[in-house]
């Protein structure tokens, strides 16, 4: 299912979109509670990217120790070794006070500590580089969020900052926030947060090619996405690149972690019964209890009779054995099972469907392999699931094609998507005139998104909104409040009646919601008749102009919109008049108006400030961790090949300093165990660099005695050469009889200076023991080679003169200009420069037969 599906959407994409600019990356990571994936766009393509350890999946796990961090699979190598250090499952912590009922429940249940950050959110408190430390949940996805983007560089070859990141769709603001907080830290500009479930739509909106033209009946797909921490389900309707998210459901408490969670329980009371074992007092057992039983619940999706559960050594040296079937574990899991059904009904519902009216039920995410939900599901439906993405790897997917319809560097065809607000909104403020709280419900559940609209208040002076969700029973989150928004500078009129503000209100393309705007239209020339009377009443005024849908449905000209929508506002400032204004002649100027904003949970600027300094410290301390730990490996390593070699390859290289040299090696190797365990990175250089002063000789020895034979070969065959032609030379041969006898004459004692050399040479050296430095070395030999050559050469190689007169002789002259200056330029006197590799030296000579 996933490699077909990969490869045939891969190719299937690669005629939506055209790349600009290599420069830019387009990334899309999905940051799930247990799993980590990241996706890109390139060559056409959207491919999911492989890590370090050649796997798609990146644990979400951040492992401290004393001298650096470990992120994602290496961190989860440590989860039992380091287990109180090693934090997972930190993603539902974003966006919560320390005291949330959610985190203070969840704490009993962890391995490691949680702590309270000075501002109150929730922080992990570890030990790293061998001090107490409390990091903010920021700070941890941060370092995580490092870790996929390492991954995507290095697979990119080039930097990456701009990207798109998934969120649970039920998600609040707070947490929202809190993400993109982590983002930035991480050094990465996120175009979009995308709830998960809307990205694996637009996966499968590009995937799907039968979507249905524009005309006909818009197709609804439900989406169920089963992952570690949650439910999610949702229904959108497909119209020809047209997608519109309907309305969405979730349940927090149904996902992977909720069944291992039944499992654990479970071996729990089974262990305490049989071995008289209290798990839950020993972090480590619990550990690998939740490991073994995450194994044995996959196991059972594949398996229906009774499969083993065995640990070794488990706790107190005892052995721990069980057994469990899929049947037994749907039982005990009844509970959860029963609430699969929940937010399908709630979606129908709320977008008003018929189950006739599904055209498919796609499900994605890793849990939805469990049979007993794959099949609550289908018979909700009274249909069988599509399987068409791949079940892990489609949130990634779909975000990297949104930050490709985002991104300027890429074309995108034509492919819009809508989502929808997950929980109503309300603002509240105080109004003078109804003397009190007014409120009013800005956007409603399942309202589009992103979307702006525009209120108008006539106020005297600054004033406060309050914005919040308004109905806190569905909310999964224990405070309803969002944030304060001050509008100010607020004055009234010259006239001292009160002047018009209009508010802009949006939630933008990250789901969150803002006062985007505020605007104080102010009067120049009072017109007569009535004065607008002061009314609290909110007009709503919802902006038309299609800016907030143009902004994601045309990403690639985002910029060139958004001056646009500004310029829409003006217009429509302009035309806009309080409906008992009747006077045509009245005079306006707007002016902007600055808002101060007190968010719920919203990391303070300076703090978001130190932080990005300290991931980024943080991440070069780990850089020179990983260099001090190469130097470390260096100096084992070449302890280990050169104990080998003495007594092997490098044997009769060495003679007296044989045993000197074993013995430092010995003494290197335990040095490694007691005080070199732990060394700064120059000790390790300079280690090696001690020992390599006895190695190197030994290493050289061994190099020379291969090379020179034939070295010695090579110098050999040119004096047979060079001999070969004095001998022809002086048995008056025609071929060279046309060379200089004094010129013959120094090629002869030449090459008799040579031979005497280098006989002198071989002999000095075959009397010469292998185990101390050579006679002669072979660079030295091949210096001579050529040294030889660029002697001897120009004198044997002189051409034949032709017996035709100048006509010929001009043919070359007339090239002559450029080859003759090439001439002179590469055939200099001094031998160091003239080098001719010896096989073109053998090429410029005549041939001939050499034994
Ligand atoms: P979330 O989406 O909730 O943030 P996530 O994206 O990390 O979490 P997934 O990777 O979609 O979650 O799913 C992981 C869950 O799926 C784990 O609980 C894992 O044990 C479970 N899982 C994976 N394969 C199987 C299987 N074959 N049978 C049962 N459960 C499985
Ligand atoms: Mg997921």
């Amino acid at each position: 299912r996933s490699t077909n599906s990969h490869a045939s959407s891969r190719c299937w994409v690669a005629t939506w979109f055209t790349q600009f600019t290599l420069k830019m990356s387009v990334v899309g990571f999905d940051v799930g509670f247990q799993s980590c994936y990241v996706a890109v766009a390139r060559a056409g393509g959207i491919e999911t990217i492989a890590n370090e350890y050649s796997d798609r999946c990146t644990p979400a796990f951040v492992s401290f120790g004393p001298r650096n961090r470990a992120i994602g699979a290496a961190a989860k190598s440590q989860v039992v070794t380091n287990c109180k250090n090693t934090v997972q499952g930190f993603k539902r912590f974003h966006g919560r006070a320390f005291s949330d009922p959610y985190v203070q429940s969840a704490k009993s249940s962890l391995v490691y500590d949680l702590a309270q950050m000075p501002t109150g959110t929730t922080g992990i408190k570890v030990m790293y580089m061998e001090e107490e430390k409390v990091f903010s949940i920021e700070q941890v996805t941060a370092m995580l969020l490092t870790k996929l983007k390492e991954t995507a560089e290095a697979a990119l070859k080039k930097p990456v900052a701009d990207c798109v990141i998934s969120v649970p769709s039920f998600f609040t603001d707070a947490e929202r926030r809190s993400v993109m907080d982590a983002a930035q830290i991480a050094g990465l500009n996120c175009l979009r947060l995308m709830n998960e479930t809307t990205a694996v739509t637009l996966a499968y909106g590009i995937y799907k090619q039968d979507l249905p033209a524009a005309e006909e009946k818009p197709r609804t797909v439900v989406f169920v996405d089963v992952g570690h921490a949650g439910y999610q389900v949702s229904a959108c309707a497909f119209n020809k690149g047209k997608l519109k998210i309907l309305a969405s459901a979730f349940d927090s408490e149904l996902g992977g972690k909720d069944f291992d969670e039944m499992l654990v329980q479970h071996f729990c009371d089974d262990f305490a019964k049989k071995y008289k074992l209290d798990v839950r007092s020993k972090p480590r057992a619990l550990v690998r209890l939740y490991q073994e039983c995450e194994k044995l619940k996959k196991l059972m999706s594949a398996n229906s009779s009774d499969l083993p559960l065995n640990i070794e050594c488990f706790m107190n040296d005892i052995d721990v054995s069980s057994k469990l079937n899929r049947g037994q574990f749907e039982e005990m899991c009844a509970g959860l099972l029963a609430k699969v059904e929940g937010p399908l009904r709630s979606v129908m519902e709320q977008a008003k469907l018929k189950k006739e009216d599904i055209y498919a039920v796609e499900i994605i995410g890793g849990a939805s392999r469990i049979p007993a939900i794959k099949e609550r599901i289908s018979k909700f439906f009274g249909k069988e699931l599509s399987m068409t993405l791949n079940a892990d790897e489609a949130v990634a997917r779909g975000c990297a094609l949104q930050c490709a319809i985002l991104s300027p560097a890429f074309k995108v065809r034509e492919f819009s998507i809508t989502d929808v607000v997950p929980y109503p909104i309300s603002l509240k403020w105080n109004s003078a005139a109804e003397e009190g709280l007014s409120d009013c419900e800005v956007f409603p559940k399942n309202h589009q998104a992103p979307f702006s609209k525009v209120l108008t208040f006539y106020r005297k002076e600054p004033f406060s909104l309050e914005a919040y969700y308004n109905n806190p029973k569905e909310l999964p989150y224990p405070d309803p409040t969002i944030g304060q928004f001050m509008i100010q500078k607020v004055v009234p009129q010259a006239s001292g009646e009160s002047s018009k503000v209009k508010v802009k209100v949006r939630v933008n393309i990250h789901g969150v919601f803002s006062v985007s705007s505020a605007s104080l239209v102010e009067v120049l020339k009072s017109a007569e008749g009535e004065e607008p009377m002061e009314t609290d009443t909110a007009t709503k005024d919802e902006e038309v102009t299609p800016s907030h849908y143009m902004e994601i449905n045309y990403g690639f000209i985002h910029l060139s919109l958004m001056s646009t929508s500004a310029e829409d506002n003006k217009q429509e400032k302009k035309t806009d008049q309080p409906p008992q204004a009747k006077k045509p002649k009245v005079k306006t100027k707007t002016v902007d108006l600055p808002i101060e904003n007190s968010l719920h949970w919203q990391l303070a600027n300076d703090m978001l400030n130190l932080f990005v300094e300290n991931e980024g410290k943080m991440i070069m301390q780990d850089k020179l961790e990983k260099e001090r730990n190469d130097a470390k490996n260096g100096v084992e390593e070449y302890v280990y090949e050169m104990r080998d070699k003495l007594h092997g390859a490098l044997e009769k290289f060495v003679s007296e300093d044989r045993d000197a040299f074993s013995l430092k090696l010995e003494d290197t190797e335990n040095w490694l165990y007691e005080e070199g365990e732990d060394q700064q990175k120059q000790v390790y250089i300079d280690k090696l660099a001690e020992l390599k002063k006895l190695g190197q000789p030994i290493q050289e020895r061994a190099i020379e005695a291969e090379e020179r034979p034939k070295a010695f070969e090579d110098l050999g065959k040119q004096i047979q050469q060079y001999m070969k032609i004095i001998e022809a030379y002086k048995a008056k041969d025609e071929l060279y009889d046309h060379l200089e006898e004094l010129e013959v004459m120094k090629v002869e004692k030449q090459v008799n200076d040579t031979m005497a050399w280098m006989n002198s040479k071989m002999n000095l050296q075959s009397k010469q023991s292998l185990t101390v430095e050579p006679v002669v070395k072979a660079c030295e030999i091949q210096a001579k080679t050529k040294e030889l050559y660029s002697a001897c050469n120009p004198t044997v190689s002189k051409p034949k003169p032709k017996v035709e007169p100048p006509q010929e002789e001009k043919a070359p002259e007339q090239n002559g200009p450029v080859n003759g200056q090439e001439g002179s330029e590469a055939q200099p006197n001094s031998p160091e420069k003239d080098q001719p590799a010896p096989e073109s030296a053998e090429a410029k000579l005549p041939e001939m037969d050499i034994d």
